[in-house]
């Protein structure tokens, strides 16, 4: 991974601060996402002309965006890409920034500041963004008797919590997690480290999850998607104590239960840093005293901006309240604008936590008789949503799942937009502007981007200053660059403003984020260069280095090019592709041998069932492509599971080419014109495990009755009249439905096989990273698919078969593994997570 560059305890000069000219002495105490934003507002109104600007920061870095820590610890982002200002954007504005240093005390008479380096910095100015730290709730056994938090205990807070985390979530003997809190940052953390296979449960003292956000229904619902990424959930439970006496081995409950973990994540809340001020004497309640211009109650030179201040009787704890402080406060720091007043913030969340959208404003349910409370819910698809309207007013909203309508919903919640009538209409889009149509009904400040603060005005301007593409415009403005849940609405915004104008992004034809090549380029690099494993790559080619996101992709795509020239390394893999079956809910995975064409015999199912018996198999369960399924084996267990049923891998995992289903046939069947079991047991036998850029299902059909449903999968295919067969390509039948395009028609099966190999093969040399063959036939075309697999327009027909047959050659089967495991955790122990209910028996 790419280390962030930043050395502890840096200074970097600018200009040092006389206070002999005519510049006037700024001191910023925190460099976090206030303290710089502040100074980047304070530059924007030419406060460099007006000041000498010193920073103190106890972090030893730049600026980063902490809301991206979620990602990092997830392994979305690396840690270098988080960062706003480096530490080279502060020396190119001349400003001094002590970084890694802290501040101890404020001498308010004398206007000095006291810093743990032993310097005594002088200011005009002072402006204080200490923010927050984690609030470590009591509990018996959280520090060790020296006093420092026990070994395995982590707060969630900074990139180096966040570092700390995973290095200790990726310690093989590191399985199990518990996470105390379950509102926005421990539901963060839990999927984080879900992210590296390890088990996690999450304990919350309310009777619901982000019970701060939402009422009980949503939360309920909200409880269904997060158990259903594999993480357990326990409302209404509080942790008494922290079990281990060098290490954490586990946690109590109150009521006596105990939880066995090897890792604690404390997300209980936030207190502000207030110490500083406590200690200076300046006015502190709940957090730092301001007033309407963000200035320290009765004290002319000292401001405070950020989560470490309390405005009349509110603190906030997320960015964007601090984007609209940190204007206010700029205003009158350069005297830019002396009336500006914060009045305080609305908030209204719009996070993807967890991955789940989630949208959040004013009330969570009716408090009076008249209010009315609209309520939608669809918990199998984890959509909720319910709004609350008092006279004609909308006065709350909790969106879960699908935050389409937030941008009209923040609107009419902020500026009492008049409501349409029909009630459903504030959910859905009727009778209520959608699109570029709502796009255009957006006031200038309306806000797109919450976690960076930008509003709709901003992306425009940015649009007609020249950025002419969404990715343009999003590099200039930060929008969409934090959690990521509005960039369609960023798009919308961009789009609307380019007026149809908008260029395409370069970085969208890029094979993987990390490398500024499009696959084509890519290929072409590779093999000229000749490299053979992903490290090599990302060596040669990316110029940041590895990035975790582009990985798998990598892996694919130089499997396909080199068959078994290609050096594996085991942390390009996810989960189910070093163990080779699926994770499940609870931690276990499924285990499906293979069944060539979906035909069994007695003798494997007597093998299954004995094996299913001596493992205790606690559900056996014919899977969609008609296979068996194995559910609920331990890790440990998968390498004895595979050698007792010494049956190859049925791929039920993976982005590879996975199974055929077939119908009966004409052997069996009174209408069947062709013998698609032999033919699908054929085609399954030539091209099993091949990577491909998407997962590869297939069928055959005896007749056009279909009943191996080949209309809908990636390659389909189906007897007709006369001995011949038809080609499908591009169906679908899963969360997108399409019907396969055919691809040709021949007189022979062994010209099925021949086709069939070359569409995949085209598909796999040609197909984005995950672009499925329902989204890539569309996308090329039919007609030029013909051209280049049935006409050979191109002329690399046989080039196409041959590079097939390589792969179709160098096939292993990988439960083999169980003879000779590839790394010594490969299957090492993964307790289940949560306990699963038992199969009833129907
Ligand atoms: C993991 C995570 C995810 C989040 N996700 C979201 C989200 O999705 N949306 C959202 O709106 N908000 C989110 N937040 C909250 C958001 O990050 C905060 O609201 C924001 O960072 C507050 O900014 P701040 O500058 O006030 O405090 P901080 O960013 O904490 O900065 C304060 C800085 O001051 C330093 N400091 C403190 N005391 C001293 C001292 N005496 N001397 C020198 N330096 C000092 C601190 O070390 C720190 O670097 C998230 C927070 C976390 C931790
Ligand atoms: S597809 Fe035709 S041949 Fe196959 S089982 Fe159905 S009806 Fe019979």
């Amino acid at each position: 991974m790419t280390s962030v560059l930043d050395t502890p305890r840096t200074r970097l000069s600018g200009p040092e601060p006389s206070g002999q000219g005519p510049r006037r002495r700024l001191v910023v105490i925190g460099n976090g996402m206030a303290g710089a934003r502040a100074v980047e507002e304070i530059l924007a109104r030419g406060g460099a002309g007006q000041f000498t600007i010193t920073m103190f920061g106890d972090e030893p870095y730049g600026n980063y965006n902490r809301i991206m820590l979620s990602h990092v610890l997830s392994g979305e982002e690396s840690d270098a890409d988080i960062f706003l200002n480096s530490l080279s954007w502060y020396q190119d504005k001349g400003i001094t920034l002590h970084a890694g240093v802290r501040v101890d005390r404020i001498d308010r008479f004398t206007k000095h500041v006291f810093s743990n380096d032993g310097r005594v910095t002088p200011y005009d100015i002072l402006i204080i963004a200490t923010g927050s730290r984690s609030h470590m709730p009591p509990m018996d056994g959280l520090y060790t008797p020296a006093g420092s938090v026990k070994p395995g205990v982590f707060a969630f807070r900074t990139i180096d919590d966040t570092r700390k985390m995973v290095a200790y979530a990726q310690h093989e003997h590191h399985r199990r997690a518990v996470v105390i809190g379950g509102g926005l940052l421990g539901l963060e953390a839990a999927y984080g480290l879900r992210s590296h296979g390890i088990n996690v449960d999450v304990v919350h003292s309310a009777g619901h999850l982000m019970s701060a956000q939402m009422g009980p229904d949503g939360g309920a619902v909200l409880r269904r998607s997060v158990e259903a990424l594999g993480i357990g959930v326990l409302t209404g439970s509080r942790t008494t104590a922290v079990l281990g006496s060098d290490r954490v081995t586990g946690i109590s409950l109150r009521g006596g239960t105990d939880i066995p973990c090897d890792m604690v994540v404390v997300a209980a809340g936030i207190r502000p840093n207030v110490d500083l001020a406590v200690l200076s004497g300046l006015p502190v309640e709940r957090a730092i005293v301001v007033d309407d211009r963000l200035r320290v109650q009765d004290e002319d030179d000292i401001y405070a901006v950020g989560e470490c201040v309390q405005h009349r009787g509110e603190v906030y704890g997320l960015v964007a309240p601090l984007w609209e402080q940190a204007v206010v406060l700029a205003n009158h720091v350069t005297g830019t604008d002396t009336s500006a007043m914060y009045l305080g913030s609305r908030t209204a969340t719009k996070l993807k936590v967890a991955g789940v959208e989630v949208a959040s404003m004013g009330l969570h349910g009716p408090e009076l008789d008249t209010d009315e409370h609209i309520v939608f819910s669809e918990p199998s698809r984890g959509v909720f949503k319910s709004i609350v309207v008092r006279d004609n007013k909308m006065v709350g909203a909790t969106l879960l799942g699908d935050s389409r309508k937030v941008a009209y919903l923040t609107e009419a919640y902020d500026r009492g937009l008049p409501l349409p009538e029909e009630r459903i209409g504030l959910m859905f889009d009727f009778g209520t502007p959608d699109g570029d149509a709502g796009v255009g009904e957006l006031s200038d400040d309306a806000q797109v981007c919450n976690c960076n603060g930008v509003s709709k005005k901003t992306l425009v301007d940015a649009v007609q200053g020249g950025c002419a593409t969404v990715a343009g415009a999003m590099e200039a403005t930060r929008a969409g660059k934090g959690c990521g849940s509005c960039k369609l609405l960023v798009r919308q915004v961009v789009e609307w403003a380019a007026d149809g104008a908008v260029e395409e992004d370069p970085v969208a034809n890029y094979y993987v984020p990390a490398i500024p090549l499009d696959k084509q380029a890519l290929m072409a690099e590779i093999r000229k260069r000749g490299l053979r494993s992903v490290s090599a790559v990302f060596q040669a080619l990316a110029p940041g280095g590895e990035d975790a996101r582009s990985k798998m992709g990598l892996a694919s795509l130089l499997k396909t090019m080199l068959a078994e020239r290609y050096m594996d390394e085991r942390d390009a893999r996810f989960i189910n592709d070093r163990v080779h079956g699926n994770i499940q809910r609870d931690g276990t995975f499924s285990v499906v041998p293979q069944m060539k064409g979906g035909v069994t015999s007695v003798q494997q199912l007597r093998r299954i069932a004995d094996v299913a018996e001596k493992h205790n198999v606690p559900l056996i369960k014919l899977t969609g492509g008609q296979r068996i399924d194995l559910l609920g084996i331990r890790k440990e267990d998968l390498p004895q599971v595979w050698a007792d049923l010494d049956m190859p891998s049925g791929y039920a995992y993976g982005k590879s080419f996975r199974t055929v289903k077939t119908c009966v046939g004409k052997d069996f069947c009174r209408y069947g014109t062709g013998d698609s079991t032999k033919l699908g047991i054929e085609i399954e036998s030539r091209f099993q495990g091949i990577e491909a850029p998407g997962k590869l299902k297939l069928a055959v059909s005896g007749c056009p009755r279909n009943c191996a449903e080949s209309l809908v999968k990636d390659v389909g295919v189906v007897a007709v009249e006369g001995g011949r067969w038809e080609i499908y390509v591009g169906g679908a039948a899963g969360a997108h439905i399409r019907k396969g395009d055919l691809l040709a028609t021949v007189d022979d099966p062994e010209q099925v096989k021949v086709l069939a190999g070359r569409f995949m093969q085209y598909y796999r040399e040609q197909a984005n990273w995950l672009e499925r063959t329902y989204a890539f036939v569309p996308r090329v075309g039919i007609e030029h698919l013909r051209g280049v697999i049935v006409d050979d327009a191109q002329g690399i027909a046989a080039q196409l078969d041959a590079a097939m047959q390589a792969s179709v050659d160098s096939y292993v089967d990988p439960w083999l593994d169980r003879d000779d495991p590839q790394t010594p955790g490969q299957f090492r122990t993964s307790l289940p997570l949560t306990v699963l209910p038992q199969v009833p028996v129907r």
